[in-house]
């Protein structure tokens, strides 16, 4: 199961919170595109014709591409990789780019998926984040969506935002919930360093946000997913039976996959790859041989820590039998014995030989598996 994602590096503006790699200006749309199509060839045997169960088009925020152009780069992708005939297709919008008109020529474009950027129904923590769009605007890109017959639809809230009371992050998601949406990624807000955010905080002009009220909010969508039947099957993910993301669970569940465009990561079993930063670079014409990307070979520790860190995360668990016979007995006793503490204070679950975050244990869940580590990684 691989999965191909493509980075498209561009914002109309700079959300306060980003930390994605992305420029503030569409001028080079045209020569990123013939960068790209030269990857997409370049990179034509990195997962040696596996079954491409997902694309999906990230950001930056790809829905300021225009149809044909999104629609350029999945020909390109269907001619040269064995992309299964059900492939999920994600692109991911922002609700100031959608229309009617463009979300039926997307469909016709072969998306099949649509991850919406709504981040808060609030306009008050829009404006806090700098988020382009208003809250009535991600009401209307949701019902737009809908009546362009789009049924697999997910959408992003944040929560933690220092002006976000229990009661509205409540009514937000209520609003998600009776909107019939099958997913939801919810995102407690995080300071970067080097975002502007992070800056204003330091010059006093921001509040920060409080991580006890992240908590509070936490347990609130925990609550209110379950009255809604909702799975949650990662610690930011949530859905119907059905609409899992196909294209995140390739990342949790360690298959393969293939990063194009600038700052794109790849994995394929046995080294990750990431492509240079830098949008000036790659459209270069002087790289369009060589795809300019650092590589690491990991270790059997590194891919230990990768697989506690991720599984942990998941509904499907820690397997300590995948453990045991993928890195062998010593790593094997190790986690039995490490989980243990975890264990006594109810942060872990062990059943059917796998280790399990309880609802406490996933408000720690980074601490917890770094607590499994085999080798201690700053975090
Ligand atoms: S639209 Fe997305 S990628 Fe662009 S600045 Fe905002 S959060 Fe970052």
């Amino acid at each position: 199961m691989a999965g191909i994602y493509i980075h498209i590096p561009f914002c109309k503006q700079k959300c306060h919170y980003c930390n994605f790699y992305s420029i503030v200006s569409l001028k080079h749309t045209k020569d990123y595109i013939t960068a790209l199509l030269k990857e997409i060839y370049l990179q034509k045997n990195y997962l040696q014709n596996e079954a491409v169960k997902s694309i999906y088009f990230g950001g930056g925020t790809p829905s300021v591409l225009r149809t044909s152009e999104i629609a350029l780069i999945l020909n390109e992708i269907f001619k040269i990789y064995n992309v299964d005939t059900n492939a999920e297709i994600t692109l991911e919008a922002n609700p100031d780019d959608i229309s009617l008109s463009k979300l039926y020529d997307l469909k016709k474009a072969s998306i099949n998926r649509l991850s919406i950027g709504i981040q808060s129904f609030n306009d008050n923590d829009l404006k806090y984040l700098k988020r382009i769009h208003n809250s009535g605007q991600a009401l209307n890109s949701i019902k737009l969506a809908r009546d362009a017959g789009f049924t697999n639809l997910s959408i992003d809230l944040i929560y933690g935002i220092p002006a976000l009371t229990k009661e509205s992050w409540t009514k937000n998601l209520e609003y998600f919930f009776n909107s019939d949406i099958p997913h939801l990624s919810a995102y407690s807000l995080t300071i970067e360093h080097k975002t502007v955010l992070n800056k204003l905080i330091l010059q006093k002009k921001a509040q920060p946000p409080d991580e006890n009220q992240s908590i509070e909010h936490f347990k609130i969508l925990l609550e209110l997913s379950k009255q809604n039947n909702f799975i949650h099957y990662e610690i930011s993910n949530f859905c119907k039976e059905g609409f899992y993301s196909k294209h995140n669970s390739i990342y949790w569940l360690g298959g393969n996959y293939l990063g194009l465009g600038p700052s794109a990561h790849s994995y394929n079993g046995y080294s990750r790859q990431w492509n240079v930063s830098n949008v000036s670079q790659y459209i270069n014409p002087e790289n369009y041989k060589n795809i300019v990307f650092e590589k690491e070979i990991l270790t059997k520790e590194q891919k230990y820590n990768e697989y506690v860190m991720t599984s942990l995360r998941t509904i499907w668990g820690c397997d300590l039998g995948y453990i045991q016979k993928t890195f062998g007995e010593n790593f094997h006793k190790f986690i039995l014995k490490e989980s243990l503490k975890f264990i006594e204070q109810e942060l872990l679950v062990f059943e059917q030989n796998k280790l399990f975050l309880t609802d406490k244990g996933k408000l720690f869940a980074d601490g917890i598996a770094s607590g499994l580590f085999r080798v201690k990684i700053n975090m």
